[in-house]
């Protein structure tokens, strides 16, 4: 241990486990959520204690949480927190991130209960929402103008290449993401800014006044790749409010306000979905003009879904790379073959470029909006946000050689025989 980016919490060990080549949908049902005493909903616990917020605020699940609400305090990445220097610490085999990450945050916290996620409602039993755990890390709290002084004085060396605002279901979100996005390009120019949208609570004009106040970059969390699992994780199957359709609806307005290249949507990789059901949201995406940014599922501590094998690497690795190849290389979803249950047997791409595209690595890269880097490569590094560090899903960083070697293997063994692709 020691690396920054390791979980406080323990999280399941399903080492020793029979090697699985695919999480299918029976196995992937989330768990009944506990019930939330009276006192605790609603952020009632830290309104009724009503603790005065002062400087940075570290998660800490045995004392007293501050009484913190956006704009005025923004919850950020351990990985953003170490990078911007309010936190010590240090990521293996990285420095620092690219993107700074934010997070609204309030007493009340998220209103969903998205049944992968780490912030979700039903966890008001046990845990204050600044003290949750989400896609693996803490996520400390830090007054926002400090946050602001810090990048506008480049006291953060120009890490960052990427800002990112979170917004998150809570009914003051639309109208703080405004007022967050406004004071960031008053005084910072030179680090763009995405938004991660909730569209629950957003109609198209939303979308356009975010475009108006000068976000670059605006992303939809689709997270789950098919409307049966989207209902099953985040709307009526966990009491969550969520829909596909207004999803959708918001993701398609953001492709015609913001325009190509300029629009991307989360998707989470085994949860129960078949490999073409992802796929056909990524050439979907793509079709827009835009990009998908890949999660491997991973079971999130104290999550509904926390009990459940996080994505075998065979899965992950083949949905990587015919992900990469339609956003990158021009591909299709059309030209890849696939097996009676949805699973991809060959990409149909030619083998030497195939190769080529392997050794590069990027593919294998954690996916999210670029920074200055190359279009092709994440800002939203995201370090081990779906994986341990000895069991790497994302790279956060190029990977060497002896990754490309394991990425290989990994690769084989999710494809039918040892082809990697098929020679035309
Ligand atoms: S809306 Fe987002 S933050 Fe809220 S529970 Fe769902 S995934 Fe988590």
């Amino acid at each position: 241990m020691g690396c920054a980016e390791m979980p406080r919490h323990p999280v399941p060990d399903f080492t020793g486990r029979q090697p699985r080549n695919f999480n299918d949908a029976e196995t992937m049902h989330p768990r009944v959520p506990d019930i939330v005493a009276p006192e605790a909903r609603n952020g009632g616990r830290v309104k009724t204690r009503g603790r005065e917020a002062k400087g940075i605020y570290l998660p800490n699940n045995n004392i007293l949480t501050p009484n913190m609400r956006s704009p005025d305090y923004v919850q950020m990445s351990t990985a953003a927190a170490i990078t911007l220097g309010v936190m010590k610490g240090y990521m293996h085999r990285t420095g620092c991130t690219r993107c700074l990450n934010l997070l609204l945050t309030y007493p009340e916290g998220c209103r969903a209960n998205c049944a992968y996620c780490g912030l979700a409602r039903h966890r008001e039993a046990e845990r204050d929402y600044a003290d949750r755990n989400f896609i693996r890390v803490d996520w400390p709290a830090v007054p926002y103008e400090e946050v602001i002084d810090i990048v506008a004085g480049g006291s953060d060396g120009g890490r960052f290449h990427r800002m990112c605002i979170s917004m998150i279901t809570h009914p003051n979100s639309d109208r703080d993401t405004r007022i967050v996005l406004k004071k960031w390009v008053k005084r910072i120019a030179h680090v763009p800014v995405s938004i991660l949208s909730n569209p629950t609570t957003m109609t198209r004009r939303d979308v356009q006044e975010l475009y108006d106040l000068g976000a670059e970059i605006f992303t939809v969390a689709l997270d789950a790749a098919s409307p049966v699992i989207f209902d099953r994780t985040r709307g009526r199957g966990v009491q969550s409010p969520h829909s596909w359709d207004k999803y959708w609806e918001i993701l398609r307005a953001a492709a015609e306000i913001f325009g190509p290249e300029r629009f991307g949507a989360h998707l989470i990789v085994g949860m129960g979905e078949s490999d073409r059901d992802v796929l056909a949201q990524v050439q979907a995406i793509r079709d827009l003009g835009g990009h998908s940014h890949m999660f491997a599922f991973f079971p999130e501590a104290g999550s509904l879904m926390d009990h459940l094998p996080p994505v075998p690497r065979p899965q992950w690795r083949r949905i990587q790379l015919a992900r990469y190849l339609i956003d990158y290389r021009g591909h299709r979803l059309e030209r890849m073959r696939f097996d009676p249950s949805g699973r991809l047997v060959d990409f149909d791409f030619p083998k030497d470029e195939l190769d080529q595209v392997i050794d590069a690595g990027i593919a294998f890269r954690t996916s999210g909006c670029p920074g200055k880097e190359a279009a092709d490569v994440s800002a939203c590094d995201r370090p081990y946000g779906d994986s341990p560090p000895s069991d790497i899903a994302s790279y956060p960083f190029q990977p060497d050689r002896r990754d490309v070697r394991r990425i290989r293997r990994q690769l084989r063994r999710g494809l039918t025989g040892e082809g990697q692709g098929r020679a035309r």
